[in-house]
């Protein structure tokens, strides 16, 4: 009863980088360790994800995009144990409620892919034979067509998403092992152009100088830092005196687990603590926090963003003196 109460409907995608984020999950929970999002006109025209994952078998292909369809809960006892990204199979029937969704799959055991197409209501309405390595194509056209309002707000507003959506996905680069990231936009009719492009190395480390150089990675002060209830936080943040001007959240990434999430209580402590010494900088932050999974919720908001700690209190304490001494420190 609790689960299915748990897994209440609600809207999933709200914007660009939360239809983007819940096709990269998917592939993230598919195994891939190879994902390309390719966007068309800043992803206003379409968006794909291209992964290399285990593929889509075809006695899903009538039920994938049907809302509550999810082949990840049956594993797993109960929610608390639940260690894949999705769980609720909402994305899918969402995407198709809200553009249009055609996917491309094709598993080990098949010998050629399938390319299906889905109505609004999750329907599939056409099926057929295509070639394509192992991996799953997942293409949404016109997001947010069927929503005239939406439509027009999703237009005007489209670079502000693309933004967001950069963003996005330099979260998840950073956090990868071991996945190769990739992401192209083509404006109109000139040439594809690269966005993001990482080598899918095994380390933070590497994924952080792939993505932001390496005199960027030199003014980085690695962390690790234990709290209370068995939680350790991990990363990296700027050196005191090595921030940028830039705004607030442009480079600071926050993850539980491998997770990214929102943390705008440890985001608004970070940049006060190092602007304490640095009045007109912002510090660049990749903070991991591994935690025991009774520790947190997940569950609370539908696109599974923000997180809440059981003992956060205690958590940002701790944070804060860590931190404290970094920056207090470095700048004397
Ligand atoms: P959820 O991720 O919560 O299960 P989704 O609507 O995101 O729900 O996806 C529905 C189902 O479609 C998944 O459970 C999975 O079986 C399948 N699926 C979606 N995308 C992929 C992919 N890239 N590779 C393999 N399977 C996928
Ligand atoms: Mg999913």
């Amino acid at each position: 009863k609790s689960v299915v109460h748990k897994i209440c409907a609600g809207q999933v995608i709200l914007d660009l980088s939360s239809a983007t984020k819940e096709l990269v999950e998917n592939s993230l929970d598919a195994g891939a360790t190879s994902i390309e999002i390719a966007l068309k006109d800043y992803g206003e025209e379409w968006f794909q994800v291209i992964d290399n994952g285990c593929g889509i078998s075809p006695n899903n292909f009538k039920v994938l995009a049907l809302k509550h369809h999810t082949s990840k809960l049956a594993d797993f006892p109960d929610l608390q144990s639940l260690t894949t990204f999705g769980f609720r199979g909402e994305a899918l029937s969402s995407l198709c409620a809200l553009g249009r969704l055609t996917v491309e799959t094709r598993t080990k055991n098949e010998s050629v892919a399938a390319h299906l197409t889905f109505d609004n209501t999750g329907q599939l309405v056409a099926e057929h034979k295509t070639a394509r390595k192992v991996g799953t194509t997942v293409t949404v056209k016109k997001l947010f067509s069927n929503l005239p309002v939406r439509s027009k707000e999703f237009s005007r507003n489209i670079r502000k998403e693309y933004g967001k959506l950069v963003s996005l996905l330099n979260a998840y680069a950073i956090i990868a092992k071991g996945v190769r990231f990739v992401c192209t936009n083509m404006s109109g009719k000139s040439a594809r152009s690269v966005v993001l492009k990482t080598q899918g190395s095994g380390s933070l480390k590497d994924n952080i100088i792939t993505l932001f150089g390496m005199s960027t990675f030199t003014c980085l002060e690695p962390l690790s830092i234990s709290l209370p209830g068995n939680c350790t936080v991990e990363g990296f943040v700027s050196k005191s005196g090595y921030g940028s001007g830039r705004n607030m959240g442009d480079r600071q990434f926050f993850y539980v687990n491998g997770r990214p999430v929102d943390m705008p209580k440890v985001g608004k402590l970070v940049n006060e603590l190092y602007r304490g010494a640095n009045s007109r900088q912002y510090p660049i932050v990749v903070l991991n926090f591994i935690v025991p999974i009774m520790a947190y919720d997940v569950n609370v908001t539908p696109d599974k963003r923000k997180i809440f700690f059981s003992d956060e209190g205690s958590i940002l304490q701790f944070l804060r003196e860590a931190l404290g001494m970094i920056y207090s420190a470095s700048s004397v």
